[in-house]
């Protein structure tokens, strides 16, 4: 793995900081309080934004309308985004790979053509479901059932915890067609909501603001047999693999956190006096100070670890999830360090340290938690899997 970023590398991170901070960055504190979540045109118009540089459709081929970045640059991206506006990091990651991702890889040719271009042109904004109420971390125990009649399948069931669910033209959704079979019986749909109408309502938390999450409530939704991605059995092996690229995404999204943390620490220790001097010159201030540094720099070693093998189309369950589990509870140890050096003002909503902190505590749950995390790197490493 080649350690250093090339020229072009170089450059796309230093393009991408200077749009975050003349675009970005002096709305985010503001969004984050007005809108719990964004609403739809608002998201759009923040996308387009961002879509000259690389962000919408960026490892996507550029045959098929994509920028055909390497995961290292998208790296950087979507670092550079979160360490300004987090909120808008998921909206964007989750744009990027709840569809684009698996149709590429596994789309009928009729639906590349179909959804490729209007996902790209944010005419279509996505969203990926497979969290039920009563189903997390065991999703091949998912409960929405797909039953087929005639050219459709009619899809029964509710999804929640769904990133850009109320906003989203398209959701792709997990659902059960034979109960039978377990996780074979398992199939993905595209469900466009315009020929496939779906209810959504919006749920309120604690970090990641912006970024709408909602419950979906399918009720006798008539979904055209041709909107089956993958074939028919195959939307758990499709989840899995999704599973890689979003996993590092959310240790990308977390190092891209805790680096605005960081950044804005060294501002504040190197300014604030006390006893006479910059708190910076305190040793225990330093320490938290090297602590955050080792701890993002070790996040981003093991995330961009993952990219390269994403790169070269290899297999990366551990890496991934190395990447994911360390990356996601780091941001969370950074973050809270950074309020202990920003004193009482670490905790005022005039500072966004408070913000970097919720959105942190966000992500260690989204696309599998820390604990799931952690028994897929032993499954990887003793070759024994603790999901029975
Ligand atoms: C910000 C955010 C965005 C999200 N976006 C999406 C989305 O776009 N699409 C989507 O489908 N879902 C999404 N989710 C849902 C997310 O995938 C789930 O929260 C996650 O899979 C965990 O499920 P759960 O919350 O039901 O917890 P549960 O699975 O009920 O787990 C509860 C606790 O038990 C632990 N646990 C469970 N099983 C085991 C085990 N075998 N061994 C040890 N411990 C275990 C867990 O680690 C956790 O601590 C999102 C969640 C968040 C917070």
């Amino acid at each position: 793995m080649i350690l250093e970023l090339n020229e072009e590398q170089k450059m796309l991170q230093k393009t991408a900081r200077e749009l975050m901070e003349k675009e970005i960055i002096p709305i985010a504190d503001d969004y984050d309080r007005k809108y719990r979540p964004l609403p739809r045109d608002i998201a759009v118009d923040l996308m387009k934004k961002l879509a000259p540089l690389g962000y919408i459709g960026s490892v996507l081929a550029q045959e098929y309308g994509g920028h055909g970045l390497d995961f290292i640059s998208y790296g950087i991206l979507i670092e550079e985004l979160s360490r300004a506006y987090a909120s808008l990091g998921l909206v964007v990651v989750v744009q990027n790979e709840s569809l684009l991702t698996t149709l590429f890889k596994e789309g009928t040719p009729e639906q590349k053509q179909k959804f490729i271009p209007k996902v790209l042109a944010l005419e279509k904004v996505c969203c990926l479901a497979s969290t039920e109420p009563d189903v997390g971390s065991g999703a091949r125990d998912i409960k929405t059932t797909a039953v087929l009649s005639g050219s459709y399948y009619v899809l029964n069931g509710t999804k929640i915890w769904i990133s850009n669910g109320h906003i989203a033209d398209i959701a792709v959704v997990f659902a059960s067609t034979d109960r039978s079979k377990g996780t074979l019986g398992i199939t993905c749909f595209i469900v466009d909501r315009a020929e496939s109408p779906f209810a959504t309502r919006d749920l309120l938390h604690l970090g990641l603001r912006s970024c709408p999450t909602s419950e979906l409530v399918f009720e006798d939704c008539r979904v055209p047999k041709d909107n089956i991605l993958g074939s028919l059995g195959e939307g758990y092996r499709l989840a899995l693999q999704d599973f890689l690229q979003i996993r590092t995404c959310m240790a990308m999204m977390s190092t891209g956190i805790a680096q605005a943390a960081l950044d804005a620490s060294i501002k504040y220790a190197r300014e604030r006096r006390q006893f006479g001097r910059p708190i910076g010159t305190f040793q225990l201030i330093q320490e938290m100070i090297a602590d955050m540094v080792i701890a993002i720099e070790s996040a981003r070693f093991l995330y961009r670890q993952a990219c390269y093998l994403l790169s070269k189309g290899e297999s990366c369950f551990r890496e991934a999830s190395m990447a994911k589990a360390f990356a996601t509870e780091m941001a969370i140890g950074a973050t809270s360090k950074a309020i202990e050096i920003h004193g009482a003002y670490g905790v005022s909503e005039e500072y966004p340290l408070e913000r970097y902190f919720r959105d942190a505590r966000m992500l260690t749950f989204a696309d599998g938690t820390t604990e799931i995390q952690k028994l897929i790197v032993s499954r990887e490493t003793l070759g024994m899997p603790a999901f029975v």
